[in-house]
């Protein structure tokens, strides 16, 4: 397990930026560093450990990269055409035999060059005369049509680096090179709790007072989504503690320790003192709207994040402080998110000196443009703000007014996970 220093998430300014947070967590948070062998299949999605050097060069061989007819350049026709006798046939797979010279060898795409060709004419450029010869246009380059070996990757270059969240392009790499397992970090253990007296889980009796917890299930989603191996703990009650001795015992078993819910400082907010009493705790505030304080905190040695209860609030809070810090415990290389540009259909004013967000769905415009469009109401409690729309358009701390055609940075709920 993850074993952090009480103080770690301490902080010096009554406000925190986002990048500051975000600069917090991947300095103070270590990796879990614990790795397990994977087969390819399971691989996707999961942090490679290990670099990993090209053990073969890729293609392995030379060969062609049409269907068509390969030659000596020296025997190409400097202008007008060339008739060649066609002697051999290499397709895919198969060995070639050296070429003979003046000649020109049936080959298909992918096939291994034979000896002594270094150029192919593609099937649709050529014709077949009367005596059975192809007839070869002139003007082709020396060496066209070619896929020599190595021409992708070097044997030996560094083709995949730790730290990398593998992709299945970066799966289909691996498999290029021969590889059947990777060396991957351990997924990480994470609990879950919501808390509040107010929440009933879905499938239980709610009381009139009461709406089903959905942040326990998207916070488990998003976690998955981040290759995170999830314990559902339900709901603690609003009671300090009974909630410390829960998250005690979540401790000792997970990496990570997240809740959501009762973080503000209300007296009813019992997470605050629930923490404390379990270990040790500092509230973030952060200059960042949706989102209100976000609790963070060291059990055991096991770090503690509380996310706001709204749901605006916790997913948006989840993007910049719990991602950041899932990708730091599997010793993950940062992945900054990067806003698109696009063009802002709306009019807003924020705060000078806070990262709003604004939730937005996209449009086509009339010139081929993307247009962001704004979910009509602000609410951090506004589920269907988040159903309805297809993204985040960031307003960085230095904007104070957004106008219609501004360029504003666009981030994708497909994007942030
Ligand atoms: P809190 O942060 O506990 O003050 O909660 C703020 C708001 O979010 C309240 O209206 C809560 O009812 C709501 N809320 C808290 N936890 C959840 C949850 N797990 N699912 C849905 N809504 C929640
Ligand atoms: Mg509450």
């Amino acid at each position: 397990m993850a074993q952090l220093s009480d103080d770690c998430f301490a902080f010096g300014g009554p406000m925190l930026s986002v990048d500051e947070a975000v600069g917090i967590i991947a300095s103070r948070v270590k990796a879990v560093g614990e790795t397990e062998a994977v087969s390819l299949v399971e691989a996707d999605g999961r942090i490679l450990a290990r670099d990993i050097a090209a053990p073969l060069p890729l293609p392995p061989f030379t060969n062609s990269a049409v269907d068509g007819y390969a030659v000596s350049g020296g025997d190409l026709p400097p202008d007008g055409e060339r008739a060649f006798p066609i002697s051999g046939r290499v397709q895919a797979g198969a060995s070639a035999k050296a070429g003979q010279l003046g000649h020109a060898v049936r080959i298909f795409t992918g096939a291994p060059m034979p000896d002594g060709t270094d150029t192919v004419f593609m099937q649709e450029d050529v014709r077949i005369d009367d005596a059975g010869r192809v007839v070869l246009p002139p003007g082709l380059r020396l060496g066209a049509n070619v896929r020599p070996a190595g021409e992708d990757i070097p044997a030996g270059h560094l083709a995949l680096t730790s730290g990398l969240r593998l992709r299945p392009q970066d799966v289909a790499l691996a498999a290029a090179f021969g590889l059947t397992q990777l060396d991957v970090v351990r997924r990480l253990r994470i609990a879950v709790f919501s808390t509040g007296d107010e929440l009933a889980s879905p499938g239980t009796e709610r009381a009139a007072a009461q709406l089903f917890d959905s942040n326990r299930f998207m916070l488990m989603a998003m976690l998955r989504r981040l290759g995170c191996d999830v314990s559902d703990l339900g709901i603690l009650r609003d009671e300090r503690e009974p909630l410390a001795s829960a998250l005690k015992q979540a401790a000792g078993r997970h990496d990570l320790i997240l809740t959501t819910g009762g973080v503000s400082t209300g007296e009813e907010d019992h997470v605050k003192a629930g923490v404390e009493s379990a270990g040790s705790l500092v509230l973030w505030r952060m200059a960042i709207k949706p989102g209100r304080p976000v609790a963070m905190g060291i059990i055991d040695g096991t770090p503690f994040i509380g996310l706001p209860g709204n749901p605006v609030a916790s997913f948006v809070t989840f993007v910049h402080v719990v991602r950041p810090t899932v990708l730091a415990l599997s010793g993950a290389a940062a992945a900054p998110l990067i806003p698109m540009p696009v063009r802002a259909a709306f009019r807003y004013k924020k705060k000078l000196g806070r990262r709003e967000y604004v939730r937005v769905t996209l449009r086509k415009t009339a010139d081929g443009m993307l247009e962001a469009i704004k979910f009509p109401r602000e609410g951090a409690g506004l589920l269907s703000s988040l159903v309805e729309t297809d993204g985040l358009v960031e307003l960085g701390e230095s904007i104070v007014t957004v106008e219609p055609g501004d360029s504003v940075g666009f981030l994708s709920y497909a994007n942030l996970l």
